[in-house]
């Protein structure tokens, strides 16, 4: 970067931190952005006078508001739920919501600030949001968490539309919640319409929604391992998460040809070195998803296995490693173990997953890396054609809808080569993706006037 990028960048960074005081997450993903096009925007100083990338970073709007519901006991409890669209330039918002005791505002703007480059490199016209709530669904009996997604719903169905912002699933809010999130919608709103994503088949979603995370991950990270003449074939592969990526994930990584010999939750993890197949898969679903359990039960069932309780995966010796837990899940020793254990491909289906002293160390090392906002682009790219479909009132194929999410990854990875080629040949996907999304979201602003 050179002085008057770096000075921009400088004096970027301080504004934001001062005007965002605490919000730790949204500081860390929008100065991963930042150096980025720093340079670029350098380069362009009508991006400087326009202060597109300092609109970026207002989000258009933010609700917060109060969700109250009675448990089971008839006991009254408060959360907090929230949206933020962040930016509205290449389509109506879009972006999940999350149930999860962690969410706060610097949370779902970090997130919220993500999608919309995200969105971006999908080549499909959407905005950026990302909503969710405080609220913990672990523990929570089905009845509590359908009264929860309802009074979920009646404050923020005032601020969403199929034309305006269509929200979808993220960490805990998985097809059940989804069902119960769009019969709030559809009683409030009396019609029947595409406001959500990730529905059920019957009624509206996208075959393929629910695995096209995890496979998109897959094919993103096939494109990479391209570039050094590998595959997924004979491999050995980390999971973190047991969730909806880390499941679609693992499955695709093992159809694939590769051994995948971890899975975990924010309890600990499992080693299994025999490696998944499609009945210990299927055990993993029906625990996650079915009976809401953890994932130490799997080296009960399967003696090969190990539970390895308050720890994370990443000390495995590897040829490749999908986290798909959470944020800031590979921090610098664990990078540090990627590195020693042999790994030589990191593909994010988490969102911001890595720290950034973690990121130094991966990219450092030379391993192929991908940020989630390039490689797990392939969920919310699937919401995109649900949304189309609904549109169309058409129901379009499962191999149908996979061709399209192979090919829309295939164009995110050609983007990030076109735009992170480095010098000496290797991609940087890091500043790929960061750049190809800008140009485009900064080009719609440019064209729509300050607003
Ligand atoms: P799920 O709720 O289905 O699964 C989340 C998984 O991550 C669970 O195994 C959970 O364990 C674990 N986890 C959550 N928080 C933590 C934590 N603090 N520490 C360790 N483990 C944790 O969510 P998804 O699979 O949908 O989402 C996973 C990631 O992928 C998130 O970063 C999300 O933003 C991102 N993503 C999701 C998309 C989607 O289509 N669903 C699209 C793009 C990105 P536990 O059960 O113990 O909580």
């Amino acid at each position: 970067m050179n002085h008057f990028a770096q000075k921009y960048a400088e004096g970027f960074m301080s504004e934001l931190i001062a005007r965002n005081p605490g919000e730790t997450e949204f500081h860390q993903a929008v100065k991963e952005v930042l150096e980025s096009v720093a340079p670029y925007i350098a380069e362009n100083p009508h991006l400087i006078d326009l202060k597109v990338l300092e609109r970026i970073a207002e989000p258009e709007r933010i609700v917060i508001f109060r969700v109250p519901w009675t448990d089971d006991c008839g006991c009254v409890h408060i959360n907090r739920g929230f949206r933020v669209q962040c930016n509205s330039a290449l389509g109506p918002y879009k972006g999940g919501i999350r149930f999860h005791a962690s969410v706060n505002l610097s949370i779902m703007k970090f997130l919220a600030f993500e999608q919309t480059f995200k969105n971006s490199l999908t080549t499909l016209p959407m905005g950026g949001a990302k909503g969710g709530s405080d609220f913990n669904p672990r523990g929570k009996s089905d009845a509590e968490v359908m009264r929860f997604c309802q009074s979920f719903m009646t404050e923020l169905y005032r601020h969403i539309g199929q034309d305006t912002d269509v929200p979808a699933g993220d960490i805990g809010v998985g097809g059940q919640e989804i069902g119960y999130l769009f019969g709030q919608y559809k009683r409030l709103r009396n019609e029947f319409t595409g406001t959500l994503t990730g529905k059920g088949q019957a009624w509206g979603g996208s075959l393929l929604r629910p695995e096209a995370t995890g496979y998109g991950l897959c094919y993103f990270a096939e494109q990479m391992l391209g570039t050094r003449g590998k595959s997924f074939e004979g491999q050995t592969v980390l999971v973190s998460g047991s969730g909806n990526v880390a499941q679609y994930a693992a499955q695709k990584a093992m159809r694939l040809g590769a051994k995948v010999v971890t899975m975990s939750d924010s309890d600990g993890f499992i080693y299994d070195p025999d490696g998944l197949d499609e009945e210990k898969w299927a055990f993993i679903f029906e625990l996650k998803n079915i009976r809401r359990g953890r994932i130490k039960e799997y080296a009960t069932k399967y003696p090969s296995a190990t539970y390895l309780p308050g720890e994370r995966p990443w000390r495995i010796p590897c040829d490749i490693a999908l986290p798909c837990a959470t944020q800031n899940e590979i921090e610098k020793q664990d990078a540090e173990n990627l590195v020693k254990g042999g790994c030589y491909c990191v593909a994010e289906g988490a969102n911001m997953p890595s720290t950034p002293e973690a990121i130094d160390i991966i990219q450092g090392a030379g391993m192929l890396y991908s940020p989630g906002k390039a490689s797990n682009a392939g969920g919310v790219a699937t919401s995109g054609l649900e949304m189309t479909q609904n549109s169309i009132r058409q129901h379009w194929t499962a191999e149908e809808v996979d061709a399209q999410l192979r090919r829309i990854m295939s164009d995110i990875h050609t983007a990030c080569v076109k735009y992170g080629t480095l010098e000496d040949g290797r991609v940087d996907y890091v500043k790929g993706a960061n750049l190809a999304a800008f140009i485009k979201v900064a080009g719609a602003m440019l064209d729509q006037g300050i607003v």
